[in-house]
């Protein structure tokens, strides 16, 4: 690369020798060429500037040969009949067509990153993932048929008086329930099989869908909880047992605004209630007291 610099610096140079040469040639006598022997002087600078341009060639030479031309042409794929293109606005093609290889480039190199990291995710839960996994991970909680999962809900529906859940099947076979705590809150939760996938919390005054979060802070902070509560709760080996979990923990939520923090034991702090219920005992904590 170090040639390379010096032979670009050298066109550098002599381009701009020469382009002396012409200043000088075009402004023609001047006045500090005094009265005596003008022309004379005139050349005897002219020359002294063409000398210049002459080492400066010879230097710009010997940078030249001192480079190793590439091994063969280079080899441009497609892109070469983009030279055989004779309307203006297409030949602008190819500096579009390189930025659009290197962006592709690196997708592709970001692709394999995530994918490095994805797989090291012990959270993994999709069958989708490996064709390793596929057959054993099929056999459990993904493939229940409709009547199981309507028969596990149900029962949780009939446990508990004061939160009403409603199944329905918008996407073909899988459910999203619809869960009402009272006056508290509702939530939304989609369902793969027995897997629940998604849960999204929100107030009353709020309408319910799987896509937008709710306008208030504390109904956010619920389903960033209930998220980590799904993750936490989910069992391959045991889908109705995590389900239940999972609707118990989130039963819990029935006294969002009147239980204190079991650990301050303020009803707020930082302007909200004990958004956290403790996965095990079901205790209510505040974001910064949670144990
Ligand atoms: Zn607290």
């Amino acid at each position: 690369m170090e040639p390379f610099y010096t032979a670009l610096n050298a066109v550098k140079v002599l381009r701009s020798s020469v382009g002396h040469v012409f200043d000088t040639l075009g402004n023609g006598v001047r006045a500090d060429h005094g009265e005596e022997n003008k022309d004379n002087k005139f050349l005897l600078e002219l020359q002294e500037l063409l000398s210049t341009v002459n080492v400066n060639l010879r230097e710009l030479d010997q940078a030249v040969n001192s480079l190793t031309p590439p091994p063969g042409p280079f080899n441009l794929g497609n892109s070469t009949y983009l030279t055989q293109e004779c309307t203006l606005e297409r030949q602008a093609l190819y500096a579009d067509l390189v930025k659009s290889y290197k962006w592709t480039d690196k997708v592709h190199e970001y692709g394999n990153l995530a994918v490095t990291l994805f797989s090291q995710n012990s959270l993994k839960r999709s069958y989708i993932n490996s064709s390793s996994k596929r057959r054993r991970m099929q056999t459990s909680s993904h493939n229940v048929p409709p009547q199981t999962v309507d028969q596990v809900i149900g029962n949780i529906d009939r446990q508990f008086s004061d939160m009403s859940v409603t199944i329905q099947r918008p996407y073909a076979t899988n459910a999203v329930l619809q869960i009402t705590l009272g006056r508290i809150l509702k939530a939304m939760a989609a369902f793969k099989g027995l897997m629940i996938e998604w849960v999204v919390v929100k107030g009353h005054g709020e309408t319910l869908d799987l896509w937008t979060e709710s306008r208030h802070k504390v109904f956010r902070k619920v389903t960033e909880n209930a998220h980590a509560a799904m993750l936490h709760f989910y069992s391959p080996t045991m889908p109705e047992l995590a389900v239940r979990s999972f609707m118990t923990w989130f039963h819990s939520y029935n006294t969002l605004f009147s239980d204190p923090c079991k650990r301050c034991g303020n009803h707020l702090h930082s302007a909200l209630p004990p958004t956290w219920r403790d996965f095990r005992t079901l205790e209510p904590f505040h974001e910064e007291c949670k144990p």
